[in-house]
């Protein structure tokens, strides 16, 4: 019988027994049998997602994954799916460390499974501007919060024997020019604001690997920065690996000599034969790069793929992690690369079935229920007029029996934002679905779009595709070679394809994805493919599953469709290149050629336009019941493993003005409404920047037709980062979902009908109108991007900002939409007193009590949050900071005290070197502060003087 698994993915502490000692040991042993190019040689990945092995060493290969959100594997396939978490910014929004250091403890799980020992996450950069296309994946606009929610992430991944990875060592908070941008940020906003995740989480988390950014801070980029030595390595102790962001490291020496150990991808790039060079003839001493390989060793000892003597099964050497490993079920020759099938681990057979279901399963009971927690957790309620939420009596006998479940996303749900983030759940349930599914029979759940927020076709899914060859659900993909043998042949069931270091495409001329499609209803259908590159687009009607011509094609009128080159936003652009021939085709044959040229990105960011290539559509008009066999032709780079690409293909989408006022007559024949509006995993995406805050097309118009003819109306928004709300005033509730993962639906209906709280407390502030953010543009101004704010980041900005002139109903006296820290929940409380020390020393916590009660008729849980504020002060600060929060559940009437730690650093400053000082230190200024407790940044009823006394 199989063992459990060494790890408890709900333990509190390190799952690892061995000493430090004896840790460095092994390290020492293994570095002792390299000479300077096998230590070298370490230094660069072997692969896209690999370390090299080394048989002298005792070191197996590691293997790496992004992150953070889920961990997606070497390969991004649908068919081996992962656990889809809540983006961060929801997970931030739990402020919930206890969940989070279970949800680490998931994506640890998630990782042993997919045979990844190293997880690229957690994201701390911070929430600066709304206009970060990256927003959704960082955690929060503060540097404490983000530190707090971080470190329970780390802590989890680390106890389930993975490692961590905090990115993006420094100030990438934006992505407009990420690769050349220079962003310029004084120094004590960088100790105080930037870099203090960083710090808690290698200092307090015990991180064990950093991911150096793409951009500059002040003149270096962060490959090359001294802020890898100092603070990071020198001041903070961090012992463990610094790699770069893919494709980051420019140079060989300079990077070298800056921190930096671990160059990814590989196998090319910088180092190697050059560095070995550079160390030969004394550009880079040869101790520096025994560092590095001592700390890539260390991350192996930890992460379990260093052979320990002790333990000689231990590590299969030329392996990696035991798990299911993809290139096994593929057959792939890179099983030749990577030293053939794997043993299983002692004390674990290999595989994810044999370790339990403890989240190795991303659709076993114990991912969906953690998730599901999670999602309702991070869930804020941002108003709730005359309680219509919880929708508590829906599902009650003889109450409301008609819900409509409405917008564009409750057509198409959106769990996840976009970018190398993205993951492939095994499910995504819709907010109809989980309607459904928690009120049964008795009530009826109404649908429909409303408004098309994305004017394309959606990727071709099992739903609505089949494979040609097979019949079954899915579509065919294809590779062939120059000579047009196959290569391989597999049925697919998305057509959103991602090929990521695969070497079956870098030997392929072409690869073909075909599709076989029944018209439901006759009408205009619309088909297209998203990608970059050489790409064909042919559709043949009347074709059947086994490949026959079921006799002549009636293709009648093409509509020659807009393309989206994706330069800044996602609406419809120009002509297509070089136009589609489909026209002149269709007339002339049974196949119409729709589209043959090539579709480029619009700037540089190759990895940009890889995550969110250009998309181009047309349309074709079918009658309902016939067959049309769509086949995309790609001709790849030749010799590049990675490719990504989409067939697209939808059902005839009805006028817009008939969409609109279907949804409001369903919405008036209804009991209650829901609107599910919100963005895209396009709208926010990696590698390029948001133009504006609106929701896109007239979701707007659509909320405020709703509301107007339903006084039962929820308006639910499933963003990952902040959006405009001009009619918020005018719905009687507003929940924010986020992109809350794979089970979206199910823990929105817990929420809706009141079976879990709305957890979630604003971990950034909400604008009512974006002029008045207080960090607004992203661009850089001559390569280089200004933190002009300083300190003043999010709320701490807000708070400083004169009352607008211009102050209207929804954006009153300039101020927020929602403050930080918001988030209603469905009881009341009152914040009743703080107790605390009058005195603290210079350098010493403090722990406040603070008793709420909850004066509301349910159960609940309270976000108690500290800010700290100083009147008269020697130096500049923010109107107030957020120094502490604890959170408390309470029954009805019921009044408890939360301890509410403050840390020492909460009440002191960055002194920078040129302040008279040699160096830059930490001060703690003696003197009053000003302690401020409530529910929100913006409602603190409490309040309590604390006198810093000067260090003896
Ligand atoms: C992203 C990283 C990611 C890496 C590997 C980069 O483009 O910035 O966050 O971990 O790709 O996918």
């Amino acid at each position: 019988m199989a063992k459990p698994a060494p790890y408890d993915v709900t333990a509190d502490g390190p799952a690892d027994g061995e000493t430090a000692a004896s840790v460095e040991d092994r390290v020492d042993q293994a570095l002792a049998g390299l000479g300077l190019e096998e230590q070298v040689k370490l230094l660069t990945g072997a692969s896209f997602w690999r370390t090299w092995p080394s048989s002298q060493a005792g070191l197996r290969a590691m293997v790496l994954s992004d992150g953070p959100a889920g961990v997606r594997g070497e390969r991004a396939d649908e068919r081996e799916p992962s656990a889809c978490l809540p983006c961060p910014s929801a997970l931030a929004a739990t402020w919930d460390e206890a969940l989070l250091r279970r949800v680490g403890g998931l994506l640890a799980a998630q990782a042993r499974a997919k045979g990844v020992d190293v997880v690229l996450g957690p994201t701390v950069n911070l929430h600066r501007s709304p206009l970060g296309g990256r927003h959704f994946e960082c955690l929060s606009e503060d540097p404490l919060l983000t530190a707090r929610v971080g470190g329970a992430l780390v802590r989890g991944i680390q106890a389930g024997g993975v490692a961590a990875t905090v990115k993006h060592y420094v100030a990438n908070e934006s992505e407009t020019d990420r690769f050349t941008v220079d962003v310029r940020v004084d120094e004590r906003a960088l100790r105080e604001v930037y870099l203090a995740p960083f710090e808690a989480l290698v200092r307090d988390a015990g991180a064990w690997a950093v991911m150096a950014a793409y951009n500059s801070v002040d003149g270096a980029t962060m490959t090359e920065s001294p802020l890898l030595r100092g603070p990071l390595k020198d001041e903070w102790g961090f012992d463990g690996l610094v790699m770069s962001d893919w494709i980051a490291t420019r140079s060989t020496v300079p990077a070298a000599l800056a921190g930096l150990d671990l160059v990814m991808p590989g196998p090319l790039g910088p180092w190697g034969p050059a560095l070995v060079a550079a160390v030969r003839d004394g550009r880079v001493p040869v101790g520096l790069v025994e560092d590095k390989a001592r700390r890539l060793l260390r991350l192996a000892a930890r992460v379990g793929a260093l052979a320990d003597p002790a333990s000689p099964a231990s590590t299969p050497i030329g392996q990696t992690r035991p798990g299911v490993d993809p290139y096994v079920a593929a057959g792939s020759d890179r099983l030749a690369a990577h030293g053939g099938p794997r043993p299983a681990m002692p004390g674990q057979a290999a595989g994810a079935d044999e370790v339990g279901d403890t989240g190795a399963d991303p659709a076993g009971p114990f991912a969906r229920q953690l998730l599901r927690q999670a999602a309702a957790a991070g869930m804020v309620l941002l108003r709730n007029e005359g309680g219509l939420l919880p929708l508590a009596g829906i599902a009650m006998p003889g109450a409301a029996r008609r819900i409509a479940v409405l917008g564009p996303n409750a057509a198409l749900p959106r769990g996840q934002g976009g970018g190398s983030a993205t993951v492939f759940p095994p499910h995504l349930v819709g907010p109809v679905e989980g309607l459904r599914a928690a009120l049964g029979d008795g009530t009826e759940v109404v649908t429909t779009t409303g408004v098309r927020a994305q004017p394309w076709p959606a990727p071709l899914s099992t739903t609505n595709a089949r494979d040609p060859e097979s019949g079954e659900p899915g579509l065919r993909v294809r590779f062939f070679d120059a000579a047009g043998k196959v290569l391989r042949s597999e049925r697919r069931l998305s057509g959103r394809l991602m090929f990521m270091d695969d070497p079956v495409l870098a030997r392929s001329a072409r690869v073909e994805v075909s599709a076989l499609l029944t018209a439901r209803v006759s009408g205009h259908h619309p088909l297209g493919f998203a990608g970059m590159g050489r790409f064909s687009l042919r559709a043949r009607i009347g074709a059947s599953a086994d490949g026959d011509d079921r006799g002549t094609a009636d293709l009648g009128t093409m509509d020659l469709g807009t393309t989206d080159l994706g330069t800044t936003g996602d609406g419809p652009g120009g002509s297509p290149p070089g136009g589609p021939r489909g026209g002149a085709d269709a007339a002339a044959g049974p196949e119409a050629v729709l589209y043959d040229d090539t579709l480029d990105p619009p700037d540089g960011d190759f990895i940009a336009a890889f995550l969110r290539p250009p998309v181009w559509w047309s349309g074709l008009d079918v009658a309902a019941g016939q067959d049309v066999l769509v086949t995309l032709r790609h001709d790849p780079i030749a010799g590049l493993p990675i490719a990504s690409f989409a067939l697209l293909g939808d059902d005839p989408a009805r006028p817009e003005a008939e969409e609109l006022a279907a949804a409001v007559e369903l919405a008036a024949s209804a009991d209650a409404s829901v609107v599910v509006v919100g963005t895209s995993d396009r709208v926010e995406s990696e590698g390029v920047d948001r133009v504006g805050l609106d929701l896109p097309a007239e979701q707007d118009e659509l909320v405020r037709r709703v509301a107007a003819v339903n006084p039962r109306t929820v308006v639910v928004v499933n963003a990952g980062a902040p959006v405009l709300m001009p009619w918020r005033s005018e719905v009687p509730a507003v929940l924010l979902s986020w992109f809350p993962g794979q089970e979206f639906g199910a823990a929105l209906a817990d929420v809706l009908l009141g079976h879990a709280e709305p957890g979630g407390r604003l971990p950034t502030t909400w604008p009512a109108r974006a002029e008045d953010c207080p960090a607004w543009s992203v661009t850089p101004v001559d390569g280089a991007l200004d933190y002009a704010e300083g300190i003043h980041v999010g709320y701490r900005g807000w708070a400083r900002r004169a009352p607008s002139p211009t102050a209207t109903p929804t954006a009153p006296a300039g101020g927020p939409a929602y403050p930080f820290g918001h988030g209603l929940g469905y009881t009341t409380w009152a914040y009743e007193s703080v107790a605390a020390a009058a005195r603290v020393r210079a350098g010493e916590p403090v722990r406040l009590a603070v008793t709420v009660r909850n004066t509301g008729d349910r159960p609940g849980r309270a976000v108690v949050q500290a800010y700290l504020s100083r009147e008269r002060s020697a130096v500049v600060r923010p109107v107030s900071w957020l120094a502490g929060f604890a959170t408390v559940d309470a029954a009805p009437g019921e009044a408890v005290t939360a301890s509410v730690e403050i840390a020492a650093r909460a009440f002191q400053h960055w002194r920078p070197a040129a302040d008279g000082a040699a160096v830059g230190g930490w001060v703690s200024e003696p003197g009053t502060f000003t302690l401020q407790i409530g529910s929100s940044s913006a409602v603190c009823s409490l309040r309590h003087d604390l006198v810093v006394a000067a260090a003896p």
